[in-house]
């Protein structure tokens, strides 16, 4: 296709706004899918996804369309997954379009991840077309949103697009404003291959797929291709775009935003961002910009019942194959005996990945409490990454500990900002900013990220009753005084409740830990003593009185029934609790007792 005949663009909103709805009109209204097989939210292909609500991955789909200027154009809609775990996809699948719909709910105005979204596609240099979504709603107010993206965004908002994507008013418009506002791709035919690796999955009938976008050169089925990073060489199989079912074609030229299939085994061989050139002649400099994503969240996964431990090897290394981003190593723990320690790129990774291994391979899990990346600096001046704090070394040979920080900025209505200011503050929060968005306020904070990880959004959710957006990037290390607590259930140690935490907040944290696990904790035959600790000095103490019967007892001996049913119960009860010398604990305590308040 011509360059001049092509729009690449991708659509940023806050959640809910409407994104995905917006995608299914323009595919439906182009004639791209027939109505039959239309289904709701059609780029949102994970099971997760539909359910959650949420794009994890990027999909994309080539539209036809025939503008009022009577030329045809094909248009590519890069779907970006819309959530701060996946921030470098993000900003991938935007360097290779050109622009974005900037989509806005108008009852409800810019929110947090719309701001974080329309900062990446600023950042990308895109041009942007504001949508105003949801018209048909009796609470729309076009003017006040559009006011308050010119305001807060800075970016001129008078042509903004009145949309339903609901009941498809304003989305003629929407097109036309594609193919008149948005810039088409620039590139050379002639130059040697450049195609940016954007996204690549795996797919059960053709192995690895990657979506590629040509920059310079093209690209033919039976190319000799290369990855510039990892210097792999492979023969393109496969060459074709998405309607949005796979089609094949005969080539991608500049500009085009297509897939290609080339025998490559694992996801883990494809990095997103790499530069694809031909393995001769190619391209000499790569496309800037290359930054393997990193995990910053880590947990230990452990199966309940030990003999999975092989079922679960095996959910992890597929899963793997798929999601480059995620990685794992073997773990022993004292309590919970042989899992892995996992890395993630977020909170809502590791729960979409605990969940798929939970569902997908019917393996039930303990999840141990979920941790960052620490920087322990030894009094030899070496520096290493703490991923567990199980394995915090001896104070006596630590320098000091930093820990990694983030921006936060959040918005909330004004009524709830007392609160939000409050629970930072709690969290060891530094006050950046304090603005106000319309009328809603707008806080800046920065904050460590491990008072972020655990409940953070929970908490802010449940002190604005929702009202509250969230949205955060990392900005680096600092050194503060953390210190490794540890819990003792019964004078035995249970590494997997251990945690880092800063010793202005030790007494209070381990006296709430303490606290929470006497609840959690079912009472034994014996006495159990339960401590938090810093290196040898307890800080904190419970004490767990002894039962005083048998739960048997209640049935006097009499009904051999009941009593056999009490005891399956029990039993029951039992495959979900692990032994810590003499005492069960159930799976729940590993989750709940890290809860704060
Ligand atoms: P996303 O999270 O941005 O992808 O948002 P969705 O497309 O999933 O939409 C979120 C919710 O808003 C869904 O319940 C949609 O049906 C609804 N929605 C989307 N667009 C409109 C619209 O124009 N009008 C109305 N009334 N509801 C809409
Ligand atoms: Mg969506």
């Amino acid at each position: 296709t011509e360059l001049s005949k092509i729009r690449n663009f991708s659509i940023v909103a806050h959640i809910d706004h409407g994104k995905s709805t917006l995608a299914d009109r323009l595919i439906q209204s182009t004639g791209t899918v027939q109505d039959r097989d239309m289904k709701e939210q059609l780029l949102d292909a994970m099971d997760i996804e539909r359910e959650r609500g949420i794009t994890i991955k990027a999909n994309t789909v080539r539209i036809d369309y025939e503008a009022d200027d009577g030329e045809r154009y094909v248009l590519n809609l890069i779907d970006t997954p819309g959530h701060v775990d996946f921030a470098y996809e993000v900003s991938r699948s935007m360097r290779a379009v050109e622009g974005s719909l900037l989509v806005v709910d108008s009852t409800q105005g810019v929110e947090a991840q719309t701001l974080a979204n329309v900062y990446q596609a600023i950042d990308a240099d895109h041009e942007i077309v504001p949508v105003l979504n949801k018209i048909d709603l009796p609470a729309a107010d076009c003017d006040r949103v559009a006011e308050q993206i010119e305001d807060v965004i800075g970016i001129d908002a008078t042509d903004a697009i009145q949309v339903s994507a609901k009941t498809g008013i304003g989305i003629k418009e929407t097109l036309e404003a594609i193919v008149k506002r948005l810039p088409a791709p620039k590139g050379e035919r002639d130059a040697p291959l450049k195609a940016m690796l954007v996204d690549s999955w795996y797919d059960a009938y053709l192995g690895v797929i990657v979506l590629v976008r040509i920059m310079d050169g093209v690209l033919k089925k039976g190319d000799q291709i290369r990855m510039m990073q990892t210097n792999a060489r492979y023969g393109v199989e496969r060459i074709g775009v998405f309607r949005p079912a796979m089609q094949t074609v005969d080539e991608l030229g500049p500009g085009e935003i297509g897939f290609i299939t080339a025998s490559i085994k694992q996801v883990r061989d494809t990095k997103v961002g790499d530069t694809i050139t031909h393995d001769k002649k190619g391209a000499e400099v790569a496309l800037p910009g290359f930054k393997p994503s990193v995990p910053v969240v880590f947990c230990g996964l452990f199966p309940v019942d030990s003999s999975e431990f092989e079922d679960l090897r095996n959910a992890i290394e597929k899963l793997a194959l798929n999601d480059a981003s995620f990685s794992y190593e073997m773990e022993t723990s004292a309590a919970l005996g042989f899992g892995f320690r996992c890395g993630f790129l977020g909170l809502l990774h590791l729960e979409v990945i605990r969940d798929r291994i939970e569902r997908e391979y019917n393996i039930e899990l303990i999840t141990t409490a979920p941790s960052v990346v620490y920087h322990v600096f030894g009094k030899d001046g070496v520096m290493s990454e703490l991923h567990n704090p199980a394995d915090m070394p001896d104070l006596s040979t630590v320098d000091h500990v930093e820990e990694p920080r983030i921006k936060a900025t959040i918005l909330v209505p004004d009524e709830y900002l007392g609160d939000v200011l409050k629970l930072c503050q709690d969290r060891r929060g530094i006050q950046e900013d304090l603005s106000y968005a319309g009328s809603r306020a707008m806080v800046v904070y920065d904050l460590p990220l491990n008072e972020v990880v655990f409940d953070f959004y929970d908490r802010l959710k449940s002190v604005t009753k929702g009202y509250a957006s969230f949205d955060y990037q990392m900005i680096g290390y600092r050194i503060d005084n953390l210190v490794k607590m540890s819990v003792l259930v019964n004078d035995e140690p249970v590494d997997a409740l251990s945690m880092m935490v800063h010793r202005d907040r030790a007494e209070a944290r381990g006296r709430a830990m303490c606290e929470k696990l006497k609840e959690l904790i079912p009472r034994h035959m014996f006495k159990i003593p339960i401590q938090a600790a810093i290196g040898g000095k307890v800080i904190a103490r419970e004490t767990l009185s002894a039962m005083r019967k048998d739960v048997t007892a209640k049935c006097y001996g009499g009904d051999a029934t009941r009593k056999r049913k009490l005891l399956d119960k029990q039993k029951a009860g039992k495959k979900k609790m692990r032994q810590f010398g003499r005492v069960d604990i159930p799976q729940e305590a590993f989750i709940s007792a890290l809860k704060m308040d």
